[in-house]
């Protein structure tokens, strides 16, 4: 019975007065062709069928629950539990959405994937299913990210993907979408540009919930089999939202389970200096979509800081604003400090090395275990740590105490 998925988002795209879809004109017919596309091919059994296929026998799916049985000693109170995302080819939830964008492309008969991408995480994501599918990928991305992130760059090229350098503005993640935007709009017969996240206009926030909500499935009947019963609380990081909309859908007609995103608290509480967009924001448009947004002194996209830099969006997926607004999930903040010392807490005690995007979520859950004795904690390791080995090390040590 998943009363609140079927009736949410409307017809149009809007979660209550979030979402939508702000197009350039010449954009409106292409994302009218994706959206009728996604409604017919998620009804037909040959496209679920080749998709559980390729979830199973190219991502390796489904990915187990974890009982962390060390942490929760050391915490004392609640009993923590991570649903792995980890675990997926590539490392990451990601490629549980790009991989269906990438089927949802073939079906459409479209012979090309493309997108932007900041850290480089949905880029590599897209690449593989390009590869997988034998189509071309193009991917914008800012210089100073290529520099930042020349892994990312690499595994890209290798995996046969364009890496289109993005030179204007703050050459990073908000200009290079622009860039996408702008490349996407004389290729659009022959591509399909893949949004990395429960962003952008309709059909991306539904869609992309949609092909992550396999995590929330297979983790509330993996949880019920291990335990005999629900969790009571979950939770998990949100940058744009896609693994925690995952999740939480899964659990989102239990009322009995209370659900936690974990955003970006950064260095401190003033702008500039986090990307926690809901605990700070006001309405606003970003990217083709209404949202919460945090704004600078002139209403414009305030930049933003976080130690993991697949949360470092000013924005947030409607859908998210949209259940703040209804109280339906809870959402907090852990900073910089506090995952890295679930970084380094994960890695030390139960043998994971989280991503930093991740670690919030397991800073959430250290956190809260203390105040819950007797209750349960799933969170959604959304990824693991090798990309941010190097980058924590040279800055910060090997535990919270060099
Ligand atoms: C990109 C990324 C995120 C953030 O994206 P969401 O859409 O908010 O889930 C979280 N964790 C990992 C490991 C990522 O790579």
């Amino acid at each position: 019975m998943a009363s609140y998925l079927k009736s949410t988002p409307t017809r149009d795209g809007f979660f209550g007065k979030y979402g939508g879809a702000m197009l350039p004109p010449p954009l409106i017919p292409h994302f009218k062709e994706i959206g009728e596309a996604y409604d017919k091919l998620s009804k037909s059994s040959e496209f679920v069928r080749d998709l559980r296929y390729i979830r199973k026998h190219f991502q390796g799916r489904p990915t187990p629950i974890s009982h962390f049985s060390n942490l929760s000693d050391i915490c004392g109170g609640a009993q923590i539990y991570g649903k792995r995302e980890d675990l997926n080819h590539t490392g990451a939830h990601k490629l549980n959405h790009c991989m269906a964008e990438g089927l949802l492309a073939k079906y459409m008969g479209k012979t090309k994937l493309m997108a932007e991408t900041g850290a480089g995480q949905h880029g590599v994501a897209l690449a593989t299913a390009a590869a997988y599918f034998g189509m071309e990928c193009e991917i914008h991305m800012g210089e100073i990210d290529i520099a930042k992130e020349a892994p990312n760059v690499t595994r890209m090229k290798l995996l046969g993907a364009t890496v289109v350098p993005v030179g204007f503005g703050g050459r990073s993640l908000k200009e290079a979408v622009d860039s996408a935007f702008g490349a996407y709009i004389p290729q659009a017969d022959t591509t399909l540009f893949a949004i990395g996240s429960v962003v952008g206009p309709h059909p991306f926030p539904l869609m992309v919930r949609n092909f992550q909500h396999v995590v929330g499935i297979e983790a509330r009947e993996q949880f019920m089999d291990m335990t005999g019963g629900l969790p009571d609380m979950v939770t998990a990081c949100v940058g744009g939202g896609s693994n925690a909309m995952g999740l939480f859908a899964g659990f989102i007609d239990d009322e009995e389970v209370s659900l936690h995103g974990v955003e970006p608290m950064g260095t401190s509480s003033n702008l500039g200096d986090h990307a926690a967009t809901i605990s700070f924001g006001e309405d606003g448009d970003i990217h083709g979509f209404h949202t919460l947004l945090l704004k600078d002194k002139d209403g414009e996209p305030a930049p933003v800081h976080t130690i993991a830099s697949g949360l470092d969006y000013p924005g947030v997926g409607p859908e998210h604003a949209h259940l703040s607004t209804t109280g339906r999930v809870n959402y907090t903040a852990a900073n910089d400090k506090e995952a890295l010392n679930a970084f380094y807490a994960l890695s030390r005690h139960e043998g994971i090395i989280p991503a930093l995007e991740s670690a919030h979520a397991v800073a959430f859950a250290m956190r809260e275990a203390k105040n819950n004795p007797g209750k349960s904690i799933l969170l959604n390791l959304s990824g693991r740590g090798d990309k941010d080995i190097d980058y924590v090390t040279e800055t910060f040590g090997y535990s919270v105490d060099d």
